[in-house]
């Protein structure tokens, strides 16, 4: 068994994420702004503005980051990605394939048509694509992954937890603001339950 994971159940929304993010957010109360920079004082819902207005946050960016990196940056590795077509109906067999062999540059390839079997129909069968992950180290500028997590970096993010709790009306969450590795499903349920813990006693205030 060479999985990276041993859940017993593994799944994806029924119509895939997007989806499931377009009917969450499918409410008048909710309103959505895209390319606006937490940090950008540019535009109006930069951190100063919003806490000049006394109003709650949840930020889930790098937490090295919103303390401007003052103690020390957390180390992280990032993937790069390949696009590869392939004129074949069906290339690996399977979504996901791993590859630990030393001379594959590549640690995994998805097959994104092979996570939906029930809509071969609607699949080109001549045809398919592949992404394939190469990791390397994080710098800063590139799209942090997966935290590398060494004692020193635990240590170090202990640190800015310390002064992620200090700060009142800022909520910390997902794996940027909490420097953690989480599933699809732990992210949503440490959502909710920061929803529930953290966030309401700020709105009821
Ligand atoms: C390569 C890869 C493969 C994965 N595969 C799986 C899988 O097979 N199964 C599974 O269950 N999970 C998988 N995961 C994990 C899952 O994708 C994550 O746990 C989940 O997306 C994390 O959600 P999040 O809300 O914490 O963070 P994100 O989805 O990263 O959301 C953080 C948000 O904060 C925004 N943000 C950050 N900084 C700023 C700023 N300064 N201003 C404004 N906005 C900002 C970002 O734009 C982003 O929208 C994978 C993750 C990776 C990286």
């Amino acid at each position: 068994d060479n999985r990276y994971f041993k859940d017993t159940w593994e799944g994806l929304p029924t119509d895939g994420y997007t989806a499931w993010m377009e009917r969450m957010i499918d409410d008048p109360r909710i309103h959505v702004t895209l390319k606006a920079d937490f940090f950008d004082a540019s535009q109006p819902f930069n951190r100063k503005a919003l806490a000049a207005a006394g109003v709650p946050v949840v930020y889930t960016g790098p937490v090295d980051r919103y303390f401007d990196y003052s103690l020390g940056e957390l180390k992280w590795r990032t993937v790069d990605f390949r696009e590869v077509r392939y004129d074949e109906g069906d290339h690996f067999g399977c979504p996901v394939m791993n590859f630990s062999d030393a001379d594959v540059p590549y640690t995994r390839a998805i097959e994104f048509k092979n996570f939906n079997p029930e809509r071969r129909d609607s699949q080109n069968p001549d045809k398919t694509v592949v992404w394939e992950e190469y990791s390397r180290f994080a710098e800063r500028g590139d799209e942090p992954y997966y935290p590398i997590n060494t004692e020193a970096d635990r240590a170090l993010y202990a640190r800015y937890e310390e002064l992620a709790k200090a700060e009142p009306l800022t909520v910390f969450g997902g794996r940027l603001g909490t420097y953690k590795y989480y599933d699809m499903h732990q992210v949503i349920d440490t959502a909710l339950t920061a929803y529930e813990e953290q966030v309401e006693p700020l709105l009821k205030k």
